[in-house]
């Protein structure tokens, strides 16, 4: 017989989009498993959707999890199946432990939360809601923890006859687990030996009343039924972990009779902002607030950016009182007011025009090191998925709460733009578009025709783009030069009267020779190397300066005085449009 499958596992609730802190235990379980396949083990990685939240949960979430997940290139061998854009299906269940989805594993919940029953392990309890509330508020008026007491009636190891003939007759029940009253340790590859003390534990439900088992006790059966052997998780589940630790030891498997057993833990650090706060969902809500109040003192009241945002005032005062965190507030007071809410979700760094392996690769650094020097003695701290594969290890995992540096990312995916070969970024850019800008894609297209990354044109562009945009989004910005029509970009009056108008129309004289000068270019040599030959003669044949001619020119075709150098701006616009605009100009532009 082989050894069995050494398998991790990301089980993420499919209630919204995957947080960045849930594709970082998702990495590090990936990269345990492409670890153990690099030394020819049969290490796995599997995705399992933790549904069984029934109003909370959605099958788009569940499969724009499954997207996100896939962008990153964290590929998976068991679990849901995804068909990806190249074709090739990830996922599949080879090894016969499905279905993936909790929703669908209900009856196996039951079998399970039945034996327990049995075997006086689990007992249904009748507590009504209120009557639990009533206790937990007399609790709290004596100034007490609250905690369940176990009902007199128990005993460890005795069938709660009684209790299981009123839940089969069906009075609304939960079932609770009769939680063991001695000490339960928690080996933890991190953090060590987690003990907890004799009768810390309540009596906590795995079954709820609708019928589902509780998050705790269905993770408990999936781990074992499919062979889960390492759960590599954020810290936030350690204080869950106990209960998972005491209910594999009063489980039994109903196939063989064997006792489940503890897999290797591992929990993760926590993800913090720079500022010390952990970082969540809530923290667009506060940039978006704090940009709304930023208005409220410059005389916008809740009414006024109601309006703007085209919502009620309600909930617009409601989220200025901090009375809720809605993202669709938040979301539209950022558009109206400018500012970029902190990206948390994988998605939104996907939107935002972040690369997929800068992404893994600072992930990866979150609460994780190589140890690996460089030649300077640096740490290595730039890598890709082959590299993480091979030195990825548990040990190595840290115990401090890491630290997300946005600044530190930002230039992460700079540097990795700017080293992309000039093609490579037009097809990534051209692709990024179509998926997140579909207006502007339309525009691309119109410019630069039906294949654009095709296009000398646009490839010329996103070299001129690349050391400037540290973001794919940054990129477009940067471009909108080339997508506006030759009559349709307006003209910033401040750089018109200091690079044009100024000292009795200089700049203006320049755009003219330059027009001149530029006319007797052939189609052909309309290169970033001609076009700036021409300005640089007249540079120093008008005594003006490179600075003065591009600036004047610049202006001329941009309407503003920020684009790619001089030569690839012209070029980039081709001669047609270059002397429509500096035409355009002349005329717009004479006081
Ligand atoms: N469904 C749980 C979550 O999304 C998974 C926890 C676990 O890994 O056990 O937080």
């Amino acid at each position: 017989m082989p050894d069995p499958p050494i398998v991790t596992r990301f089980a993420p609730s499919p209630t919204g989009h995957l947080h960045i802190g849930g594709a970082r235990s998702a990495l590090f379980c990936w990269a345990f498993a492409a670890g153990l396949k690099n030394l020819g083990l049969d290490g796995r990685f599997m995705i399992r959707i933790e549904d069984t939240d029934q109003a909370r949960s959605s099958d788009e979430s569940a499969r724009g999890i499954l997207e996100d997940l896939a962008w990153l290139g964290i590929e998976w061998d068991d679990g849901p199946e995804l068909r990806l854009g190249s074709g090739r299906t990830v996922g599949g269940d080879s090894r016969g432990v499905g279905p993936y989805f909790q929703a669908r594993r209900v009856a196996t919940y039951n079998a399970y939360a039945e034996d327990l029953i049995r075997r006086g392990r689990a007992y249904p309890a009748f507590e009504t809601s209120e009557e639990l509330e009533a206790r937990r508020k007399a609790a709290v008026a004596a100034k007490r923890t609250y905690r369940f007491e176990r009902p007199g009636d128990l005993v460890a190891g005795e069938f709660p006859r009684g209790r299981w003939e009123r839940a089969v007759k069906g009075e609304r029940h939960v079932v609770r687990f009769l939680s063991p009253r001695e000490e339960v340790v928690v080996p933890d590859r991190v953090l060590g030996d987690v003990r907890i003390a004799p009768g810390e534990l309540d009596d906590f439900v795995i079954r709820k009343a609708d019928g589902f088992p509780t998050y705790h006790f269905a993770v408990v059966i999936d781990d074992e039924l499919m062979g889960v052997t390492h759960v590599m998780r954020a810290q936030e589940h350690l204080a869950n972990t106990p209960r998972h630790v005491a209910m594999q030891k009063a489980l039994a498997r109903l196939d063989t009779g064997a006792p489940f057993r503890t897999p290797e833990y591992a929990h993760m650090p926590l993800i913090f902002n720079m500022d010390g706060t952990k970082m969540s969902k809530r923290d667009k809500a506060k940039a978006a607030r704090k940009a709304a109040k930023d208005a409220t003192t410059k005389g916008a009241t809740p009414a006024s950016l109601a309006g703007a945002c085209g919502l009620e005032e309600g909930p617009v005062a409601g989220f200025l009182a901090a009375e809720h965190d809605r993202l669709d507030v938040a979301e539209a007071l950022a558009r109206h007011l400018k500012v970029t809410l902190p990206e948390i979700e994988v998605w939104d760094f996907r939107r935002n025009g972040y690369l997929p392996e800068v992404i893994t690769n600072f992930i990866a650094l979150l609460g994780w090191s190589s140890g690996l020097k460089d030649g300077q003695g640096k740490d290595v701290e730039k890598f890709d998925m082959r590299f993480l594969a091979e030195h990825f290890s548990i040990e190595r995992i840290g115990r401090t709460n890491a630290r997300f540096d946005r600044a530190k990312l930002l230039a992460f995916n700079a540097d990795a733009i700017k080293g992309m070969e000039d093609g490579a970024f037009a097809s990534r850019w051209w692709s990024w578009l179509g998926e997140h800008e579909p207006e502007a894609a339309s525009t691309v297209r119109r410019a630069f025709g039906d294949d654009p990354p095709a296009s000398p044109r646009l490839v010329m562009l996103g070299r001129a783009l690349k050391p400037r945009a540290r973001t794919l989004r940054e990129a477009l910005a940067a471009a909108r030069f080339a997508l506006v029509g030759d009559d349709a970009y307006d003209f910033d009056q401040a750089a018109v009267a200091k690079h044009l108008q100024g000292e009795g129309g200089r700049g203006l004289d320049l755009v003219r020779q330059v027009r001149e000068r530029l006319a007797g270019l052939g189609d052909g040599e309309f290169t970033p190397d001609q076009v700036h030959a021409i300005a640089e003669q007249l540079a120093q044949q008008s005594g003006a300066g490179m600075g003065a001619v591009s600036q004047a020119v610049r202006v001329a075709v941009t309407g503003a005085g920020v684009s790619p150098g001089i030569g690839e701006t012209l070029a980039v616009l081709g001669k047609a449009s270059t002397l429509a605009r500096l035409d355009r100009c002349l005329r717009a532009c004479v006081v």
